[in-house]
């Protein structure tokens, strides 16, 4: 058997989806668990739609989720160039191969008559396919449409009466008829071999022994191993994995919300958690616990265990367990991801000295609440807001009884004269004034944290009071 090598090989035409994503990790974790290696390809045949910007995104969302390659863009290795468009001449001798043994042919028809082609099966009620019109050209037919000026592509000759079989890692048994599949381009007029065609090549000469990919390439599939038999090369074992849905059970897109990795990053998701998250999505470890960390995937990943059926994106999940990262990650770290936020939302100011030790203490009194670091913007309010108001009726009515303006100035002269005002400093002020006021338990803490925060619930009030400080404090219970 051949040495274990998968790829990642992305068209770097958009973001890195999600799926995109998980079908990288599945490649990753496959790999490692299997001591392979991990190569990563760029297949930028679609001109058009492929973009130097769009590869770089790509890129850095890889590196950023940690799933790392051995072999390939940037990382080198034996078998490059890793971009297709500069293997063009790596392709040609297999074009050329293909020619001469008669297993591929010019094909000078138009776009207006492959339409009218197209028309035609389908009023017949057929399977739109190309009818091989020019499969037996003469070399004089062909001279003529050459001297036409028209470019021809190069069609692959789909034997007939075949049954493709795809011994698929994770779906079984998949066949194809071979008459259903029409001769199709390899090649196109531009000289620019399609996607079917330099896959075959790539893989081939990468070594790759598993082909592990999106469901959306079943279908191509059974092209590709033509290919690979008319060249007389070994195919790869192939594994489809299932499509990711959306909660309504429609292909996850841009309408299911956020469908990029860049988007969840910069709403303050953890890499790691994405990653377990993407794990679980139509791979089973086989046990109950959720909350993996990389090693422990590599270690227990196989394709048996990836489901045929298809994965849903359950948001809550991804939140919950975001969540539990957060939780568990320093106080520090989730003060880097949210100084953007505080910016944004107007908090802290870019240009002014950031003082991370405070921002730290603020972070941390909602870090164990936050599904994601976005979040923050709208959890902290009540230690950037000086002009205090009760925010709601419960707090109104809470600031209306008799004993709260004596119970304010009592605090506020306590605080004037505090030399410092730390978390000890906190707790026994309240204990102070109990004893001396005489008002205790809900009547001593909710007028005092109204006042101080507006609302009725919030972080420990022993915690908001040192990080508000003297002089915040002062302000915000009046004269
Ligand atoms: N370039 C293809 C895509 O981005 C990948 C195809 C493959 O993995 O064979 O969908």
């Amino acid at each position: 058997m051949k040495n274990i090598k998968v790829r990642f090989a992305p068209s770097p035409t958009g973001h890195l989806h999600i799926g995109g994503a998980r079908t990288a990790l599945f490649n990753y974790l496959f790999a490692k668990k299997m001591g392979g290696k991990f190569l990563l390809r760029i297949e930028d045949t679609d001109l058009a739609r492929s973009s130097f910007e769009s590869e770089q995104v790509i890129i850095n969302d890889l590196k950023w989720l940690g799933i790392e390659w051995d072999e390939g863009i940037g990382a080198g290795g034996e078998h490059g160039p890793y971009r297709s468009t500069e293997r063009i001449h790596i392709y040609k001798p297999y074009i050329d191969k293909l020619l001469n043994e008669g297993k591929a042919y010019y094909c000078y028809c138009t776009s207006e008559e492959l339409e009218a082609e197209r028309q035609e099966l389908l009023a017949k009620g057929e399977m739109p396919r190309y009818m091989g019109k020019c499969r037996c050209l003469t070399e004089e037919q062909r001279k003529t449409f050459e001297i036409e000026g028209r470019k021809p592509s190069i069609r692959f000759k789909v034997p007939e009466d075949n049954i493709i079989q795809v011994d698929d890692q994770v779906r079984g048994l998949v066949e194809f008829e071979s008459n259903g599949i029409g001769d199709f381009i390899i090649v196109k007029s531009d000289g620019i071999p399609v996607y079917n065609f330099a896959v075959v090549i790539d893989d081939c000469l990468m070594e790759i022994s598993h082909v592990i990919r999106a469901e959306e390439h079943l279908s191509n599939t059974p092209r590709q191993i033509l290919i690979y038999k008319a060249l007389g090369f070994e195919t790869p074992k192939f594994a489809h994995v299932s499509l990711i849905l959306g909660s309504d059970r429609t292909k996850m897109s841009k309408r299911h919300g956020s469908a990029w990795v860049e988007q969840y990053r910069d709403a303050g998701y953890l890499p790691e958690a994405i990653v377990n998250f993407l794990a679980l999505l139509g791979w089973s470890p086989g046990e109950e616990r959720e909350i993996f960390s990389l090693q422990e995937l590599i270690k227990r990943f196989s394709l048996e265990r990836v489901s045929k059926n298809p994965a849903v994106f359950d948001i809550d999940k991804l939140n919950w367990m975001n969540g539990q990262y957060i939780k568990n990650t320093s106080t520090e770290r989730i003060t880097g991801l949210a100084i953007p936020h505080l910016i944004e939302k107007g908090y802290l100011r870019e240009d002014v000295h950031l003082d991370e030790e405070w921002i730290n203490k603020v972070v941390k009194t909602v870090q164990d609440e936050l599904s994601f670091v976005g979040e923050i913007a709208g959890k902290v309010d009540i230690f950037f807001d000086d002009n205090v108001r009760p925010k709601d009726s419960e707090a109104e009515d809470m600031m209306k009884l008799d004993h709260v303006p004596d119970l304010l100035k009592v605090f506020r002269q306590k605080v004037e004269d505090a030399a410092l005002i730390d978390e000890d400093y906190a707790r026994s002020v309240f204990k102070e004034i109990q004893k001396e006021t005489g008002i205790k338990g809900k009547n001593l803490f909710m007028p005092i944290r109204v006042a101080l925060t507006g609302q009725t619930h919030g972080p420990e009030l022993f915690e908001i009071i040192p990080i508000l400080g003297k002089e915040k404090l002062i302000k915000r219970l009046g004269v």
